[in-house]
């Protein structure tokens, strides 16, 4: 019998499914690319043809101009060469999927990068049971647990209406990040108007054409100091030291991500605030994940894979890394 999943192979720039002639997430240009969700280390340009939920397509298109390719709702099967391909929510970022392969009886799920915690911005994660479960690990060292969403939220509610003089500069990565940190507020009761740096403004417009709320917003660059005393901010993580933010009124910087539980990655971009919100499964999650899914192997992917690999085996699923090349963890 052949091994398990032989018709998947593992490359450095990505899953090349042999019988589908396509590739999932790959880092260069491919004639077919399944893609699971828009972040740039997953979504690349340049592709022959894209097979992506709509929300991904069109995020792709703001970046890298018109794509050819083939729109696939959630939860619709097409067949792609050998392979009934389907693309099942994964609650990482609008139009975020987990892509389901199916071929000769097994059944290959690749999570592309997910969470659990419900998000405002995207249907939560659906949990398919497979054969074999291809997971990211961003966050997988058991040091890594996220707090709940809400309390983080509160917090920088908190210092927001501590000081009325000041403004929240808030550091959060423009495709999702941004995005959902603006909806849970919104959720939390906070209807002011929210500022934005210029670089997000593209991004929220697409957010809101698919149906997502985001309330308020206002530019920046039309605004005084003085108008943007006692409100939020939002920016993405590389303007927080730049000079751009000389025209907020006295800042108190934060940043939301799951880094931000390393001390050490506040302090290197002067985080006064760290609000631990993350759009990855922390390790909780992760494992929780695999537990239900029940898979007969884990292959794993994005750095700290020996944690995760080593949980597998002690609960006897067999585990390995995919040593992909190309796959960040600045979208956290
Ligand atoms: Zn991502
Ligand atoms: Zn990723």
């Amino acid at each position: 019998m052949a091994r398990l999943g032989s018709w998947i192979e593992s490359h450095p720039e990505g899953i090349y499914v042999r019988p589908a002639n396509a590739w999932v997430d790959p880092s260069h240009p491919k004639p077919k690319a399944l893609v699971t969700h828009g972040h740039a280390d997953h979504a690349r340009g340049g592709h022959g043809a894209v097979l992506a939920t709509p929300e991904t397509l069109a995020i792709m298109a703001t970046r890298y101009g018109p794509q050819s390719g083939q729109g696939i709702a959630y939860d619709e099967t097409i067949r792609v060469g050998e392979v009934d391909v389907r693309f099942v929510p994964a609650g990482h970022v609008l139009g975020s999927a987990q892509i389901v392969l199916e071929h000769k009886g097994e059944r290959v799920v690749v999570s592309g990068d997910y969470k659990r915690r419900p998000d405002p911005t995207c249907p939560c994660f659906v949990p398919v049971p497979c054969d074999i479960f291809i997971t990211e690990a961003t966050f997988g060292l058991p040091v890594f647990r996220h707090p709940d969403t809400g309390s983080e939220i509160d917090r920088l509610l908190h210092r927001l209406h501590s000081d009325p003089s000041r403004c929240v500069l808030v550091g959060a990565y423009a495709l999702g990040k941004a995005q959902r940190i603006i909806t849970e507020l919104r959720q939390r009761g906070h209807h002011e108007p929210i500022y934005f740096h210029g670089a997000i403004e593209r991004l929220n417009q697409l957010y809101e054409s698919f149906g997502v709320e985001l309330g308020e917003l206002r530019h920046t660059a039309s605004a005084t100091k003085e108008e943007m005393a006692g409100h939020i901010v939002i920016a993405p993580p590389g303007a927080l030291n730049d000079r751009w933010s000389r025209r907020l009124p006295d800042p108190v910087t934060a940043m939301a991500s799951g880094w931000m539980r390393i001390r050490q990655r506040a302090r290197q971009r002067n985080v006064e605030l760290p609000l631990i919100i993350s759009d990855h499964a922390d390790w909780d999650e992760l494992t929780m994940t695999i537990r239900e899914l029940e898979p007969t192997e884990v292959w794993i992917t994005h750095g700290r894979e020996e944690a995760l690999k080593h949980w597998c085996m002690t609960h006897q699923i067999k585990a390995c890394e995919l040593n992909l090349v190309g796959y960040e963890d600045e979208d956290d």
